[in-house]
């Protein structure tokens, strides 16, 4: 099924007096999430990604803008009859109830020509708890079940009713590392198993680029970029979201453009075609810098972290925007410590450059 997302807008009256405006959370947002697929929704807290997500599951009304479920108008249609699952970061389960009718608890709650009988519903519940893994913890009670465990019921509780579309808002946050990364992987299986429409959302890049077929990247309330989540690593369209994407992130340097050659500090780093002499931001991603005796750029070193199979070179350099540039490289890579400077040679396609204004990037 896939959804349509026609210039939606979320305003939010201002109950205090003093503030002037009021908050617009979502900004004109139209986005086609192709049938299938699992879309990735990411940006810093308050960017208005849950507000996008109540009004694809009807809980918020928009101000306006349409929503379409394949071709059928849901824009008025109340929760209950657009036929979604919702799963939130705390798992909200009924303690009281057991997994299994935690689980049936959407299924009793249908009514009328909807309604299921008994023994359809007990094969439903066992389906979805097979799903997520947890078919034999039914008779269990939430308070004697892992974090993760957790979340698995309230996805089993989700998928139930079968949905037409699945909405996942932060539902790993509660969840340690190891447990975060094994569920992630647990929704992405499940996901594509079941073919269900699939809106996430996240603030973690990292699992929105591991786990999406495609990402959404806002910021206060507005699209920024759509993409394939490498397609936005490697080609960002501003330094929003070349910040945004990547750990460690960015480098980000004041720069300039002189004769057609890229300038930071008095070292000229590249050269470049057609740009006019301006200031700029160069962006480097920290992959992108090899450290190399005949390098382009100098930088102060302050050690070297290794890491297992990477290491990282930490330095400093006046013209940083970060407290400190890093460097990712291969552990074999020997880096001479004894030497207070560390010059850098770059990979171009690793380089960004940015209008210091509009902070869009500019092409070379
Ligand atoms: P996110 O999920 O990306 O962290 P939200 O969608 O929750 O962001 O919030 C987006 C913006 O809308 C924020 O500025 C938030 O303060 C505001 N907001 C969210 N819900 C309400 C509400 N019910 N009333 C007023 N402002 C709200
Ligand atoms: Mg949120």
């Amino acid at each position: 099924m896939k959804v349509v997302l026609q210039n939606l807008t979320k305003v939010f009256p201002n109950r205090d007096k003093k503030a002037k405006s009021d908050v617009i959370a979502v900004n004109d947002f139209s986005f086609e999430i192709p049938d299938g697929k699992l879309v990735g929704l990411l940006g810093p807290s308050g960017c208005g990604k849950s507000t996008m997500l109540f009004m694809i599951s009807g809980l918020q009304k928009s101000t306006s803008g349409r929503i379409l479920f394949g071709d059928d108008d849901v824009t008025e249609v109340s929760t209950e009859n657009r036929g979604i699952g919702l799963v939130f970061q705390n798992y909200a389960l009924y303690p009281h109830m057991t997994v299994k009718q935690n689980i049936m608890f959407p299924l009793q709650n249908l009514k009328g020509k909807d309604k299921l009988p008994k023994e359809e519903m007990l094969e439903r519940v066992l389906n979805a708890a097979k799903l997520v893994q947890i078919d034999t913890l039914l008779e269990r009670k939430p308070s004697e079940l892992s974090g993760g465990q957790q979340q698995r019921v309230a996805i089993a509780r989700a998928l139930v009713k079968m949905p037409r579309v699945l909405l996942l808002d932060e539902p790993l946050s509660n969840l340690d590392a190891r447990l975060r990364l094994q569920t992630r992987e647990e929704i992405r299986r499940i996901q594509k198993e079941t073919g269900i429409t699939t809106v996430f959302v996240t603030h973690d890049q990292e699992e929105a680029m591991s786990i999406s077929d495609v990402i959404v990247v806002m910021k206060e309330g507005v699209i920024q970029q759509v993409g394939a989540p490498q397609s936005v690593y490697d080609d960002p369209k501003n330094l929003f979201v070349a910040k945004f994407l990547g750990t460690p992130p960015i480098n980000v340097f004041n720069g300039r453009v002189e004769n057609g050659k890229v300038l930071i500090g008095n070292e000229a780093i590249l050269n470049v075609n057609g740009i006019e002499d301006q200031d700029i931001y160069v962006g480097i991603r920290p992959e992108g810098l090899e450290p190399n005796a005949d390098g382009v750029l100098s930088c102060k070193l302050n050690n070297v972290e290794i890491m297992g199979r990477d290491a990282s070179v930490v330095a400093t350099h006046d013209g940083s925007l970060n407290a400190t540039v890093r460097a990712i490289i291969d552990s074999d890579i020997r880096v001479d410590t004894t030497n207070p400077i560390v010059k850098f040679a770059l990979k171009p396609h690793k380089v960004f450059l940015f209008n210091k204004e509009t902070e869009e990037r500019i092409g070379f």
